[in-house]
């Protein structure tokens, strides 16, 4: 008998706008103001309640699919939720302190707090997109993150030794970023060596079932799902976007709740990958091809060279990655001397704790706040600066074929306001080093 583990990956991209922090009226989303009011109510908050469905149409059960799941929320996504969805936030919150009263590991773990690819990260931006992560976390979830989700499950060594040194206990792969590729063995974890000698845990995820929820259409029936998944041996265990359930699958979530019952019936035990590697801990090593990703075969092409995914030329793609990390370079070299200044402290530890900032800002006040008793509006300045030029490596804007589209329109704007920032603060104009999309599809 298998135990099964169901990682749903939550996330959307940022579409606040810059300049208002409010979401513009989406039409393609229509009826809902926006995409983020639709697959809330299309898949967020109905996994919270799905219904299992009698003969007769009767609704025999209800089941709390959150509590259940493995699952990563997107920081930036869980900020939405808080302003714009409290009772989802606060039901994702409940479920995660519900499932480790149960068992004394918590379903959720941590994500990168802005989406970016951390092994195409400056070093001081990968830690710090970790450190967000993790301290957003604390603040909602009550406790610290035991893994950590790398958008797009890029990893490369520095971003496996980043996470160890935050403390992070495991990631997840997908089975063509072990050093045995797609034949690796997915139903136990392995420990990755790091070059000091310690270890991380990395459970590469089953590729069939993955694939079969994302493309095979295993949602159509929830009770065959579970039937597949019990037929296998040790942790079978998939890593799945969160929003198949419900959005890109209609009634993903009522399929997902049927499986879990089932599952249930069939004595199958459902854990998190916390639980399982408190009962098995790994002893295998096995190390990473890298850089590497999911949804990339080229390793991390997909956002910073003309791979050929997703698109038929993708040479505006290099550069998008090599004009913001101009536009990067540039900023710093005038912003850091400045909070060095202003704060007394390092900056790049300084900005580390802006996390905190932001946090207060929206009611959570985790005693951190770097800001606290100090009145001085122009270093506040100086991190939304930096805030904003991290905000601009989002990494839905090299995802898609067009640099015209919504996701890489709004990492432009981030940059614009980026700039625009450090002019208010009375920095240089640098203006010219923004890209354009006519620029980019030269
Ligand atoms: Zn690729």
């Amino acid at each position: 008998m298998p135990s099964v583990c169901i990682h749903g990956h939550f996330y959307q991209p940022p579409r606040e706008s810059p300049w208002t922090g409010q979401i513009e009226r989406q039409p393609s989303a229509a009826p809902f103001w926006d995409w983020n009011q639709r697959i809330t109510a299309e898949c967020y908050r109905p996994l919270l309640d799905a219904p299992i469905v009698g003969p007769h149409g009767e609704v025999v059960e209800r089941v709390n699919c959150w509590e259940h799941l493995a699952y990563d929320v997107g920081p930036t996504l869980l900020r939405w939720m808080w302003d714009e969805a409290r009772d989802v936030h606060d039901g994702i919150v409940a479920a995660d302190r519900a499932a480790t009263a149960r068992s004394g590991h918590g379903p959720a773990i941590a994500q990168g707090y802005h989406h970016a690819i951390l092994p195409l990260c400056s070093e001081e931006d990968r830690r710090t997109e970790i450190r967000w992560g993790l301290a957003d976390f604390e603040a909602r979830f009550g406790r610290k993150a035991e893994g950590l989700w790398c958008p797009e499950t890029a990893v490369d060594t520095p971003t496996l030794v980043a996470l160890a040194d935050e403390g992070v206990k495991f990631t997840i792969l997908a089975p063509h970023q072990s050093a045995q590729g797609e034949d690796v063995e997915t139903d136990h974890p392995r420990l990755v060596p790091l070059p000091d000698g310690r270890h991380i845990a990395a459970f590469f995820y089953d590729g069939r079932p993955s694939r079969g929820v994302a493309f095979d259409r295993w949602l159509d029936n929830g009770e065959g799902m579970a039937h597949r998944l019990a037929s296998g041996t040790g942790l079978v265990h998939l890593a799945t976007d969160g929003e198949s359930y419900g959005h890109h699958h209609r009634h993903g979530d009522m399929a997902l709740a049927y499986c879990i019952r089932t599952l249930r019936e069939l004595g199958v035990p459902v854990v998190s990958h916390g639980t399982w590697l408190a009962q098995h801990p790994p002893t295998e090593v096995m190390g990473i091809r890298e850089p590497t990703s999911w949804s990339c075969s080229h390793g991390v092409g997909r956002w910073s060279r003309d791979c050929g995914c997703g698109t038929e030329d993708g040479r505006w793609r290099p550069k998008l990655r090599d004009g913001l990390n101009a536009l990067r370079d540039a900023i710093d070299e005038w912003s850091m001397p400045r909070i060095a200044a202003a704060s007394g402290e390092d900056p790049w530890a300084f900005r580390d704790q802006y996390i905190h900032t932001l946090l207060r800002d929206s009611g959570l006040d985790t005693g951190q706040d770097p800001l606290a008793g100090r009145e001085d509006e122009a270093l506040r300045l100086l991190l939304e600066v930096q805030n904003h030029r991290l905000m601009m490596f989002t990494s839905c804007g090299w995802f898609f074929a067009d640099p015209g589209g919504l996701e890489t329109t709004q990492i432009l704007r981030y940059a614009q306001r980026a700039v625009e920032l450090v002019t208010e603060a009375g920095g240089p104009d640098l203006t010219e080093l923004l890209p354009t999309v006519a620029g980019l599809r030269e």
